[in-house]
């Protein structure tokens, strides 16, 4: 076949222009081979393509090539066009962030939240995500079933486990007293008072 021709998949026919029926489009034979025999321009189905526009009375000649346009003007087909519609990334720190969330929806006084907060979750390669929970800070008998529930949206499989690590503030039971943070700060500066220095507490 000749340079810049190309042969029509349905017809059988070798043309270097082709007409589409359905948008008027005259369109060279590189420009439809590459997009697989559907209009560059308006998408039309290798049907629509033929090599003389038999409906126009010139046949096609004063058609406007569809490159003229500007849109298909460059050699790349529209179909490699980079697909940027919006999808859910399910990465390590996204995976994290939704457990996260989860968990602090599991939590009902200021300790659970502190534990959600303060919590290990790493995400292995399969996605498969573990959390480990502060046994002083969540209840060990208390499953987080927000969180469960989100791994099984996103379709993942949810371990945990429990940790000992270096609390925060003392007294890990008076943040199951309140869900209020600044209740929680008044009582932690009432109890930390009690062991100030005896030089402090002097009037
Ligand atoms: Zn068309």
């Amino acid at each position: 076949m000749e340079r810049g021709r190309s042969r029509h998949p349905l017809w059988d026919r070798d043309s270097d222009t082709w007409f589409c029926l359905h948008c008027n489009g005259k369109i060279t034979g590189v420009q439809i081979a590459q997009n697989l025999w559907h209009c560059p321009a308006c998408g039309a189905s290798p049907v629509d393509i033929f090599d003389t526009a038999f409906w126009c009375e010139d046949e096609g000649k004063s058609l406007p090539p569809i490159g003229a346009k500007g849109k298909s003007n460059s050699s790349k087909p529209d179909f490699q066009v980079v697909d940027d519609r919006p999808k859910l990334e399910l990465s390590e720190r996204n995976i994290v962030l939704l457990m996260r969330s989860a968990l602090l929806d599991d939590s009902t006084d200021v300790s659970e939240r502190l534990g959600a907060l303060l919590a290990e979750i790493t995400v292995d390669e399969d996605n498969d995500v573990w959390i480990s929970l502060e046994e002083d800070l969540w209840p060990d008998h208390k499953e987080p079933t927000q969180a469960i529930k989100v791994a099984a949206q996103l379709g993942i499989e949810i371990e945990l486990e429990t940790m000992r690590s270096k609390i925060p503030f003392h007294w890990p039971g008076l943040g199951e007293l309140t869900s209020s943070t600044t209740e929680y700060t008044q009582m932690l500066l009432d109890a930390y008072a009690q062991y100030a220095a005896p030089s402090d507490s002097k009037s």
